[in-house]
């Protein structure tokens, strides 16, 4: 049996505000298989973004346990976090969290500099990322003249710059109009596909989450119900959007 990449075990978090205190999650039971893509939904507050955070290794839980591969977070130390973090992740933000002054590629090449990958590789190893994800034109181009899409595919070219077997994003499509959003989410779907990535996706737009294997619905910080999609969107069409 395939082990899951993640798994948490009645986590929990609670956030102290003077006396009075936040339960942001109430003990969360979830495993998500290496390949898997899995959409975290529910209303505002339900603890979608603290849980994210939380297998981020951002937040500490403050019950229960995280485990990322063979790593539980809570106890690890921030020293191992970094590495975690480093070396295994990739994050993809609604803001695009681009670096204004430096272009495509430079971006692109930031998480390389952090690993230590020496200089005369980073360019074109960036460069390929971006060829892949259609990009291959706009590698000297700063963020502010790309549009959008492009943009977050920048974004998504980065967190991929250190082959992390796991992207954490966080409303991807937040900032996009809705073909450009369907455009990114076929993007991550094919990738998941021919990259046995393993993709977390927070999202308040059913729409969105409907391009995920399974659907995590939260609700006052626990698990309310787990949906399996039967054909995730743009899983047969490739990169191409459905509308
Ligand atoms: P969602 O992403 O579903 O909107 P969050 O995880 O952001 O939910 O928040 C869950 C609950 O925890 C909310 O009530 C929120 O106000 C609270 N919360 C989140 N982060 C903090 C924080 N850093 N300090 C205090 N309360 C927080």
């Amino acid at each position: 049996m395939t082990e899951p990449l993640i798994r948490t075990l009645a986590l929990a978090r609670r956030y102290q505000m003077g006396k009075s205190a936040v339960d942001a999650l109430r003990g969360v039971d979830l495993a998500v298989l290496p390949g898997e893509f899995v959409a975290l939904v529910g209303p505002s507050g339900s603890g979608k973004s603290t849980l994210l955070h939380l297998i981020g290794g951002l937040v500490r839980p403050t019950g229960g346990e995280v485990w990322v591969g063979g790593l539980e977070l809570g106890r690890s130390t921030d020293k191992q976090l970094v590495v975690y973090r480093r070396d295994t992740l990739g994050f993809i933000f609604q803001s695009f969290n681009l670096l204004p002054i430096k272009t495509a590629w430079e971006n692109v090449a930031v998480p390389m500099m952090l690993a230590g990958v020496p200089t005369a590789q980073r360019k074109g190893r960036a460069m390929e990322l971006l060829e892949q994800l259609g990009l291959g034109q706009r590698g000297d181009h700063r963020p502010s003249e790309l549009s959008g899409g492009e943009q977050q595919r920048v974004a998504i070219a980065r967190s991929l710059a250190n082959r992390p077997r796991l992207i954490l994003a966080d409303e991807p499509t937040g900032n996009l109009d809705s073909r450009t959003g369907g455009e990114i989410m076929a993007l991550l779907r094919r990738l998941v596909r021919d990259e046995g990535l393993t993709l977390l996706l927070v999202t308040h737009d059913m729409g969105v989450a409907r391009y995920a294997d399974r659907i995590v619905h939260l609700r006052d910080g626990v698990v309310q119900q787990i949906e399996v999609v039967a054909e995730p969107r743009g899983e047969t069409l490739g990169a191409l959007p459905r509308t």
